[in-house]
């Protein structure tokens, strides 16, 4: 068995017991695992655990259960970038992933564990990626999986789910309670819960990071803009750059951009009020959403980690995300909404001088465009139409 422990991010507890959040003051725990030596070179048809194999605390990369997550382009954004006056731009797109999100890479280190434990149940409480994520690869392991979404899914969310053959259930009742609720159930009843912020999810995007660095030719860019909504995908990529920095590979962090709607924006208020604690945000709405998490479970260590490294948080419009969707499909990028927060977050925080003219910044670009078809309402979208014979004529 490979040696792992998992420590409080908050009270720095540490257990060798299985805890999803911390015994004593009930924050998020972090996955402490050995390093190696030194960073693997890249070898055709691995999978991404068996790539970086030498980083988890599996016994097994599981390759059996791999559907191609990771190794995703990081797309270099140079026209975009001129005309905000950057030296560089960079888009990771994570919507190159199998179930078209950054989720994939978690959802496999969080199976690959429960299998490791023992469990033949998993399940997750999400409202659209999450929930696609781990069906499919509940569905590749041929476990039982449990999807728990809230009431109100609309109809078109609950297709891209249950396609993969889960047992979707919505639940009746408030969506905060219910991640708690799924916790206690799941230890009682023997199901190993995936939820957002779980250690051996988060611990899954720590491979962005170490992917990042490697396609920059073993460099950081000056920022990462980041779209928060639980907090566990920034949480794991700040990992994954601490991982580089303790194995002498990196000698500083890139400073790291939080940004959220500003219809759903609790850890952006927080930081602004000077609040050590994330409260819930009432009403949230917003296009964005996937982010859309009025009360993210890692919230208080996202604040935390911006705080302790004089990092930055923006909360962004509705307008702002539109016209950002809209930049980047007009550069070849059609990500959702949630995605194209980050552009607009990395504008915004340009426009006052938090990010500097001469710069440079990578977008996480965490899902793909067609997951939120709605959103085509918002755009002025147009095309025209002609006869055959007109065709010449119209393509003068
Ligand atoms: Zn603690």
């Amino acid at each position: 068995m490979v040696f792992f422990r998992f420590t409080c991010t908050s009270c720095g507890k540490a257990t060798e017991e299985e805890a999803l959040r911390c015994p004593l003051c009930d924050e998020p725990m972090d996955v402490e695992a050995d390093l190696p030596s030194s960073f693997p070179p890249v070898k055709p048809k691995e999978t991404l655990m068996e790539r970086f194999r030498d980083f988890f605390p599996f016994a097994d990369p599981r390759s059996d259960l791999s559907l191609g997550e990771g190794f995703t382009p990081l797309v270099d954004m140079e026209a975009l970038g001129r005309s905000f006056g950057l030296s560089s731009l960079w888009a990771k797109n994570e919507g190159a992933n199998p179930t078209w999100s950054f989720k994939d890479r978690g959802t496999l280190t969080g199976v690959i564990h429960a299998m490791e434990m023992g469990y033949d149940r998993i399940g997750t409480v999400s409202t659209g990626n999450m929930a696609a994520s781990v069906a499919a690869y509940g569905a590749r392991a041929g476990i039982e999986t449990v999807v728990l979404v809230n009431k109100g899914l609309p109809r078109e969310k609950l297709g891209p789910i249950a396609m993969y053959g889960p047992r979707l259930i919505k639940v009746d009742g408030d969506y905060g309670r219910l991640y708690h609720e799924s916790l206690r159930i799941g230890k009682k009843l023997g199901i190993y819960f995936i939820n957002s912020d779980a250690p051996f999810r988060v611990i899954g995007s720590k491979t962005i990071s170490y992917e990042i660095w490697e396609q920059l030719n073993r460099s950081v860019p000056d920022w990462v803009v980041v779209p928060v909504s639980a907090g566990g995908n920034l949480r794991g990529i700040v990992q994954g750059f601490v991982d580089l920095v303790s194995m002498g590979l990196l000698n500083r962090l890139p400073r790291f951009l939080v940004v959220q709607a500003e219809g759903c924006s609790p850890i952006v208020k927080a930081f602004e009020e000077g609040a050590e604690k994330v409260r819930r945000f009432d009403s949230p709405h917003t296009v964005a959403h996937a982010i859309e998490n009025p009360f993210p479970p890692s919230g208080n260590q996202v604040l935390r980690l911006v705080r302790a490294n004089g990092w930055s948080c923006k909360a962004v419009s509705e307008d702002s995300i539109i016209e950002a969707q809209r930049a980047l499909a007009f550069n070849g990028l059609f990500v959702q909404p949630a995605s194209a927060v980050a552009l607009a977050g990395l504008k915004k925080a340009m426009a006052d001088g938090t990010v500097e003219q001469g710069q440079s910044a990578a977008l996480i670009l965490t899902g793909a465009g067609l997951k939120y078809t709605a959103v085509f309402g918002q755009h002025d979208l147009s095309w025209t139409q002609c006869s055959l014979d007109k065709l010449e004529k119209a393509l003068r």
